[in-house]
């Protein structure tokens, strides 16, 4: 009979996990809920179930001949869930003292922080206020953010939460951390991005409103002056429409970025096509383009019009770059193997040579709007995107885009494709 009997839960242990249901129901009725909120209410049932757990099975103490200490069981257990999360976070007991933190939290800040009080290892003020309210039972504020400088900065937003008597004697309160340096950092390239679009689209405009204001006053009646101010209208807007088709370019790359191209392209074409379109200008500047192909380049997949684009935007930096009468030599390459892989894959080069780029410039020439000699850049008629464009693309395609450069000497911008597998 005994076997069957229904579980004999006492009003208290039933009431321990209400807390958390509550609350979860609670976070529920504005909106969404978030990881801390579903947190702070899952610990609360565990904690709460785990003391109901304990407590009917208390009746059964006299079957079970050693068991475990109630603290012991939440925290261990509680510990082991709280391991699972990726976001740092701390249980402290009534005296600010951590009595749990999952590997995450350890991982930020050091195993040392088991048993330490929580402010001597968070000791910004709103932190330790935030743990202070917590642990006199009020609602703390919910936007804490805090940084951490070492050993890289990073940005976090903290969380505290009271854990109430009811549900635990040894847990007192929560402290989550929630990682925010992508988040801020894609914020701060993001307003970076509106400045220099904004800047970029400003210098072409008033340079346009002055030459108007001038054509409409004092250049009126001067045909000579009027024929070099409308040339350089006409550049001033020609560079201000490659920068729209260059940002748009880039959208539309961004937007398909993660789906990889498949269909099956011909790199020796698109080169051929690229080298005869950009030959005039290499030829006004007394430079010649020398192309290489391997016979036996494998094939690959891809979008004709974005390898294009690369190689147009490769080869023209080259001649634009490129000191007058040089060469720039243009290859396609078998690669046995591709970056560690075991599928072969081809190597696209464009050797220019010049002035070359120091080392410090190297890893953010493929940041927007970047350039090396910004004056340099915009009186070629450059808009800075075009390396952006073309580590999307490359990224896009699975590939990788190196750059080698040596000062007074000149440059070899590669791309490494990987072949159909
Ligand atoms: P831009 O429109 O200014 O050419 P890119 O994104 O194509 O923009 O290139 C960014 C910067 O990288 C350029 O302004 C230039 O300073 C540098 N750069 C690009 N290609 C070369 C090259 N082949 N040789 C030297 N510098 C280069």
């Amino acid at each position: 009979m005994q076997r069957f009997r229904i579980p004999n839960f006492s009003f208290s242990p039933v009431l321990a996990l209400l807390p958390g249901l509550m609350l979860l129901g609670a976070f529920n009725v504005d909106g969404p809920i978030s990881t801390f909120q579903l947190l702070v209410s899952a610990l609360m049932i565990l904690v709460g179930g785990v003391w109901a757990g304990l407590k009917s099975s208390r009746s059964l103490t006299q079957t079970t001949p050693h068991p475990q200490p109630k603290t012991q069981v939440d925290i261990s257990l509680a510990s082991a869930i709280l391991d699972a999360l990726p976001d740092p976070v701390l249980l402290l007991d009534k005296r600010r003292h951590v009595v749990a933190s999952n590997r995450a939290a350890n991982a930020l800040l050091g195993e040392g922080v088991h048993g330490r009080d929580v402010c001597l290892t968070l000791r910004h003020p709103d932190a330790q206020n935030a743990v202070k309210t917590a642990l006199d039972g009020k609602p703390s504020k919910d936007n804490i953010e805090i940084i951490f400088d070492s050993p890289v900065r990073r940005v976090y937003q903290l969380q505290v939460m009271n854990i109430p008597k009811e549900a635990s004697n040894t847990v007192r309160a929560v402290v989550a951390l929630h990682d925010l340096t992508t988040l801020k950092h894609v914020e701060d390239m993001r307003a970076d991005f509106v400045a220099n679009v904004s800047h970029e689209l400003r210098s072409p405009l008033s340079s346009l409103t002055g030459f108007i204001e001038t054509l409409q006053t004092t250049a009126k009646d001067d045909a000579k002056a009027r024929e070099r101010f409308l040339s350089v209208m006409d550049g001033e807007t020609s560079r201000m429409a490659r920068l729209i088709e260059d940002l748009l370019s880039l959208s539309r790359i961004e937007v398909k970025e993660h789906i990889r191209p498949t269909a099956r392209v011909n790199l020796s074409d698109i080169l051929a096509t690229v080298a005869q379109s950009v030959e005039l200008r290499a030829a006004q500047k007394g430079m010649s383009i020398d192309i290489h192909m391997d016979n036996d380049l494998p094939p690959i997949s891809g979008d004709t019009d974005q390898l294009h684009q690369v190689l147009q935007n490769l080869i023209d930096n080259a001649v634009t770059y490129g000191a007058e009468k040089t060469t720039v030599n243009v290859s396609l390459k078998t690669l046995k193997v591709f970056a560690g892989t075991d599928t072969p894959g081809v190597k696209i080069s464009v050797e220019n040579f010049g002035e070359g780029i120091s080392e410090e410039h190297l890893a953010r020439l493929t940041e927007r709007f970047y350039r090396v000699d910004k004056g340099r850049s915009r009186a070629m008629g450059g808009t800075g995107l075009g390396l952006a464009i073309v580590k999307h693309i490359v990224n896009r395609h699975r590939g990788h885009l190196l750059i080698d450069s040596e000062l007074g000497k000149g440059s070899v911008f590669s791309v490494h494709l990987p072949a159909i597998s």
